[in-house]
């Protein structure tokens, strides 16, 4: 008989360690992120019988870490439809283009997964107080889920994130710490913040398995055949990251086969440190200085796991974009007009690089291209001008 979670260990992709995964446990000694690993041969069931399963992540629990029923903490996350945008990819030039839409999901971000997954696992090695600092959406979800799972939440939030956050965590009552800096700021103040458990990014193992769920879905959604190129918005780049791990697992267990997609990490001009370095050959990247950009959750000016991002772009034969805020919000407002999709400005920087990633021929015309639209444009009315 299987198990719930067929997690096995955690392991540093950094000095190679393994650690005991039933602890409560962050980076690992040598100051590298920490991933989960499985016991994949041990796991039985099968894609069709997947079918049975309720449609929202947990589909996957073998491969999620959560070893425990009694301890998911759950909003109905995941499943989220993967579109195809006819009339905007014509546009484009990309006739086979889709849009895996994560604005349909509870907090009205992706970052819904990662909250649901880290907050479950969290609960079951025994946390009850986490704080964490975020560009905003990463602090509403993870206040929300802590509240369902009736547990403290700390958010510390950078004085510039959009107000609908701050509203989000203090409606769950979460507790709101504003800084007057960048999420740098934040995640230092939450350090000394003596009793929470720091679920910053990757400070702690599990939120990347929540967010390689997307990788899963697009895999089952597409029958098990993978498209030609997966196209992200970077910030912390957990999710670029999760869905390369979710598909070598997947690889691994026999269910998909052959290359991966081309990975593609897209970045704004205004913060773009991932791309610098991609760029110049580098293992890791530099702090952005002065980062700034309308898609403020990819503000992250230098990312704790920037050199497993760079990995996973170079092992797929990927690349690292840079577009323009202004580019950006021009392509979120034809996707809106084209496709009836109110995506947010992250989303859009997507649908930027394709555009040119196309003109430049890296795209060809026949690729099909899945683009992830991370959040809800609901999120940013800032980014609507209203009619004079
Ligand atoms: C956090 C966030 C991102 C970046 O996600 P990472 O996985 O940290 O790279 C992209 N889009 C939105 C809307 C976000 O909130
Ligand atoms: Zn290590």
């Amino acid at each position: 008989m299987t198990s719930f979670s067929a997690l096995s260990h955690l392991e540093c992709p950094r000095c190679g360690a393994t650690h005991d995964a039933d602890q409560i446990i962050g980076l690992c000694p040598c100051g590298s992120p920490l991933l989960a690993r499985y016991d994949l041969p041990s796991v039985t069931v099968t894609p069709a019988s997947l079918a049975d399963r309720a449609p929202n992540l947990w589909r996957y629990h073998e491969l999620l870490p959560v070893r425990s029923p009694d301890n998911v903490v759950t909003l109905g996350e995941g499943m989220t439809p993967l579109l195809p945008l006819p009339r905007y990819g014509a546009e484009l030039g990309v006739d086979r283009l889709l849009m895996k839409d994560e604005g349909l999901i509870p907090t009205g971000t992706f970052k819904a997964r990662g909250a649901a997954v880290g907050v479950s696992r969290a609960y079951e090695v025994g946390v009850r107080k986490i704080a964490m600092p975020t560009n905003g959406n990463a602090g509403s979800a993870w206040a929300a889920y802590a509240a369902r799972a009736g547990m403290e939440a700390l958010i510390a939030m950078p004085i510039a994130a959009p107000e609908i956050c701050r509203r989000e965590v203090t409606v769950v009552g979460g507790r709101l710490q504003l800084i007057d800096g960048l999420i740098g700021d934040a995640a230092a103040y939450v350090r000394e913040q003596p009793g929470y458990f720091d679920a910053s990014t990757l400070k702690e193992p599990y939120r990347i398995e929540g967010k390689k769920t997307m990788g899963l879905e697009i895999a089952e959604q597409l029958n098990w055949e993978l498209p030609d190129v997966i196209v992200y918005p970077t910030g912390g780049g957990v999710g670029i990251i999760g869905i390369w791990k979710g598909l070598l697992e997947l690889r691994e267990l026999g269910w998909i086969s052959g290359p991966l997609p081309r990975l593609v990490a897209v970045q704004s001009t205004g913060c773009a440190p991932i791309v610098r370095a991609w760029e110049k050959g580098l293992p890791e990247s530099e702090p952005w200085p002065d980062a700034k950009t309308i898609a403020f959750g990819i503000t992250v000016p230098k990312a704790l796991g920037d050199f497993l991002v760079l990995q996973a772009i170079a092992e797929t034969d990927g690349c690292a974009v840079a577009v323009d805020d202004e580019d950006i919000l021009a392509e979120q407002h034809k996707v809106a007009r084209m496709e009836g999709s109110f995506i947010c400005p992250e989303g859009a920087a997507n649908f930027a690089a394709i555009r040119t990633l196309r003109e430049s021929g890296w795209i060809r015309a026949d690729d099909q291209v899945v683009a992830l639209n991370t959040g809800a444009g609901l999120k940013y009315p800032e980014t609507v001008p209203l009619p004079s």
